[in-house]
């Protein structure tokens, strides 16, 4: 009988849900967060379940995990995100050491063995700014989607606006300025992207760095801030193989975990 878990990952601005088939990963499935994280939690499932043609009762073991994992009434049990996102990156890409995770709210470091146990870990400090939800508020001020800023990024010369702000609200101001001063729209994406950047890189080199480094979460998808990121680490950041969403990472992981648990209750080595 063919295996299948799940990994459901309910996050701070995405919901997501990942089927893993044996050893490979099946289809998923990612729509926006809500109010009622249980409902979103199901449906997200029931989608990724659709498109895999598989019924609720032929998954073995189903796991949550994001901030709202709690709300996964349907998992057989939860876990952190530092694991989640450590057991799906390291699945995925086996070399990877160090994982930067910038979701919507916070922004995590992990650096992990070679064998994949977590050494260490660290946040984001309560400010937004390093976070997706930053991206996502000054994107709006500036009229484009969050989708446009890597391509405006690399539509002009590399000129980044000097942002000097610490605080995503100044940041905010800082930009308003910028733009009634008719400075190009890619230089203050790019001194934006500069400014995400300068603190993730500073987290990570606090955490003593370790190569191979991979990004998830979905600010991932954002090649503007891969290439500041880049920049600012002195490293090269490492994707995931055969096209893999990296905002599906923590997903991915849960449902990973999801099988090793269920070998081991069953007796059967994970
Ligand atoms: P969480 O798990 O906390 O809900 P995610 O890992 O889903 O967070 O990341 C959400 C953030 O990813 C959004 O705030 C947005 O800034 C960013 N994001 C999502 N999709 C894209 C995309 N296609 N291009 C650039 N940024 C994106």
């Amino acid at each position: 009988m063919t295996l299948i878990t799940a990994g459901i990952d309910i996050g701070s601005t995405t919901s997501k849900a990942a089927l893993w088939i044996e050893d490979r990963l099946g289809p998923c499935s990612i729509g926006p967060s809500t109010t009622n994280p249980r409902t979103t939690a199901r449906e997200c499932y029931e989608k990724a379940l659709q498109e895999a043609g598989i019924k609720a009762d032929e998954v073995a073991c189903v796991f949550g995990t994001g901030y709202g994992r709690a709300k996964v009434s349907f998992a057989d049990d939860n876990i952190s995100e530092l694991s989640a996102h450590g057991k799906g990156a390291k699945t995925l890409l086996p070399s990877a050491r160090t994982i930067i995770d910038i979701g919507g709210q916070d922004t995590k470091v992990i650096i992990m063995d070679a064998n994949g146990e977590v050494l260490d870990f660290g946040m984001n400090d309560k400010c937004a700014a390093g976070t997706g939800r930053f991206l996502d508020f000054i994107a709006r001020t500036l009229g484009v989607s969050v989708k446009e800023l890597a391509k405006l990024h690399f539509s002009a010369k590399y000129q980044p606006a000097s942002l000097s702000s610490m605080c995503s609200v100044f940041i905010e101001s800082e930009v308003i300025n910028l733009v009634n001063e008719e400075v190009p729209l890619a230089s203050i994406v790019q001194g934006m992207h500069q400014s995400v950047a300068i603190r993730v890189a500073a987290l990570a080199k606090r955490m003593g760095l370790v190569e191979d480094v991979v990004i998830t979460g979905g600010v991932a998808k954002n090649a503007g801030v891969v290439d500041e990121l880049e920049r600012k680490l002195g490293v090269k950041v490492k994707t995931f193989p055969d096209g893999v969403d990296p905002q599906m990472v923590g997903a991915i992981g849960a449902a990973v975990i999801a099988k090793q648990k269920h070998l081991k209750r069953s007796g059967k080595q994970a």
